[in-house]
This record gives structure tokens, C-alpha cells and sequence, in this order.
């Protein structure tokens, strides 16, 4: 992927492009962005364009630095990450500023990425706000965190600070098609799902489990208002099951995007369904609802969303939320 054509982060991409076609590289930087948003990506294509040995701002793809960065062996980059639920302990520091005081092997940078930086430990990040105090000429570190607030105020203002925003359904499903992928309702459906993150798109359509959670999650929606209060527990449960499996399952959104697309059934708006595979069963429910209750029980599903989010009870909280979906007593 060339520096220029990161679909949707044309703002991030035009400060880095001006700092690379002005020679003003900063010492630090700190790139801010939910998961999967494209972070690690820049973060490489910025070092891609920094150690191109044709040296005019841009990425060849073909130098001798371009395909050591490709195969993952370029001697002046080095990738600091951690595996889920890691924090990213000193001595991973200490390396980094042992790593930092030799210049670089071949050109004029030493570039160092960390990922997960809201993940350091306080020892290491007590230790690396001293690098970035004093960071050699010749040194740049990009950090990759979720939020600036995450990390300690003192280390945040030595970064140059470059914002990754979500990107549009539309940009999302761009990327995917871009990547190759075919089916296009499950492209639809991803791009739909992921919160504007591209990264979480790829991991849904990639994952088969998934689709077979949302049909069960449908399944029960669908004859939600013919089941037994045993039978709503009983789902409750089975649903925490798999939730304590896969924390990533949104099932909030499918929920949302369930009672949305009755709304637009009902209003005609046929094409812009995002659950286009359910048709057939919403023309069989959507006239059991009428707009205004569709629109309150997705207002009582925002608001459990909010509940759960704040630490309220999870199994009591999707409990009441059901139960008063199956009665539509929804007020
Ligand atoms: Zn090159």
C-alpha cells in the first residue's frame, strides 16, 4: 500500500507527508486510534518513506531499505509489542535505549515502534519519558495508543501527536474489497459492524464463528416474542457463555442494526438493510412492530449498552432488556 492511498486517514497522512518532504522529522511522535484503525499501517508507511533510499517523501517499493522493511529485517526499525492482555515491562524499554545509543547501520535514522504504548508498566514508562526528554539526533520513536489521555501527561507532550479518526461504513468496505475479499453481503455486514475500524472488519469476516453467533442471536430475536421467561434466561446465559470466550462479539450492534433494519423494511429502504440476508424474515415481523416502539426499544437497548458499560450487572441488566423487548413494554 503506498504512504498517499491509506484509505480514509488523508489528514494523518498529510502531516506526516510534510514533515517527510520538509526534512523536520520529530523525535517522537504518538499515533491515537481504536483498534484495528490502521495505526501499525501508517506507522510502517512512515517508515517505509523515511528510510526509502530514492529519498523524495514517498515509499519506491523496490529499494534495498523498501524490501528490508517488507520482510521485516531492516537493522534501524525495531517493533515493540506485547501479546493481548501483556503490559510492556521495563527491560523492553531498557533494550530499546541500549538499541538507541549505537547509530543507525545505514542511513540516517533509528526508528523505533510501540505498539500498545498504554500498556507500559509505570517503571517503563517513567524510563522511556527519559529517552524522550534526550532522544539522540539520529532517533524517532512512534508510540500507538488507543487515547492520549491513557498515557502519563509528561510523556504525551514530548509526541508530536497525529489522530487516526474511525472510518466511514463506506471506506471500511472500500478497504475490504481493496484486500480482496468477495462475498459482499458479509463485506456489508463487517463494514457495518466494526465501528469504523478496518482492522476489526477483516477480523469479523475472518472469523466463521461469527456468523453462526449472529444467526443464533437472530434466531432468538426473531421469536423472542413467543418465548417463555425461562427461555429468555436461558439465552442470557448462553450468551455470557460466549461473551466470557469472545469479548469482541458485538452483539450490541447486531442488536441495534436487528431492530433498524425493521424500521427500514417498514419504510420501504429495502437496499440500505445491513442484515440484507434477513429479508425474507423481516417481512414476516416488521408489520408486528410499528415505528415508534421500534424506535423505543432501541432506545432501551442504547441505554442497557450505557448500564452494562458504567458496571451495572450484566446478567441482570440483559435479562430486564429482553424481557421488555418480548412484551415491547419498552418505556
Ligand atoms: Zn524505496
Amino acid at each position: 500500500m503506498s504512504f498517499t492511498k491509506l484509505t480514509g486517514q488523508e489528514t494523518a497522512v498529510r502531516l506526516l507527508k510534510d514533515d517527510l518532504d520538509s526534512g523536520r522529522i520529530h523525535h517522537a511522535y504518538l499515533f491515537t486510534g481504536i483498534k484495528g484503525v490502521g495505526k501499525r499501517t501508517l506507522a510502517l508507511d512512515f517508515a517505509r518513506a523515511l528510510f526509502c533510499q530514492r529519498q523524495d517523501g514517498e515509499a519506491c517499493g523496490t529499494c534495498l531499505s523498501c524490501r528490508k522493511i517488507e520482510h521485516s529485517n531492516h537493522p534501524d526499525l525495531s517493533i515493540i509489542n506485547i501479546t493481548e492482555g501483556d503490559s510492556i515491562k521495563i527491560e523492553q524499554i531498557r533494550e530499546l535505549q541500549r538499541g538507541l545509543a549505537f547509530r543507525p547501520y545505514e542511513g540516517k535514522w533509528k526508528l523505533y515502534i510501540i505498539e500498545d504504548a498504554d500498556r507500559m508498566t509505570p517503571e517503563a514508562a517513567n524510563s522511556l519519558l527519559k529517552t524522550l526528554e534526550e532522544p539522540p539526533h539520529y532517533g524517532v520513536i512512534i508510540l500507538l495508543a488507543r487515547e492520549a489521555e491513557t498515557l502519563l501527561p509528561t510523556i504525551v507532550s514530548r509526541c508530536h501527536l497525529i489522530q487516526l479518526n474511525p472510518l466511514s461504513v463506506e471506506n471500511i468496505e472500500k478497504i475490504l474489497l481493496e484486500a480482496g475479499y468477495e462475498d459482499s453481503e458479509k463485506i456489508k455486514l463487517a463494514a457495518a459492524l466494526a465501528g469504523g475500524s478496518p482492522g476489526e472488519a477483516k477480523r469479523l469476516i475472518e472469523d466463521e464463528d461469527f456468523f453462526t453467533e449472529r444467526e443464533k442471536l437472530y434466531e432468538f430475536l426473531y421469536n423472542l416474542p413467543e418465548l417463555t421467561e425461562v427461555d429468555v434466561f436461558q439465552f442470557v446465559d448462553e450468551l455470557l457463555t460466549l461473551l466470557r470466550n469472545k469479548e469482541a462479539f458485538p452483539f450490541f450492534n447486531l442488536i441495534l442494526n436487528w431492530y433498524r433494519d425493521i424500521i427500514l423494511y417498514r419504510m420501504d429502504s429495502h437496499a440500505d438493510l445491513v442484515n440484507s440476508d434477513y429479508i425474507a424474515l423481516y417481512s414476516k415481523i416488521s408489520e408486528k412492530y410499528s415505528v415508534e416502539e421500534l424506535i423505543s426499544i432501541i432506545e432501551l437497548v442504547n441505554n442497557i449498552k450505557r448500564y452494562i458499560d458504567s458496571n451495572v450487572k450484566e446478567d441482570l441488566a440483559l435479562q430486564v432488556m429482553f424481557l421488555k423487548i418480548r412484551t415491547k413494554r419498552v418505556k
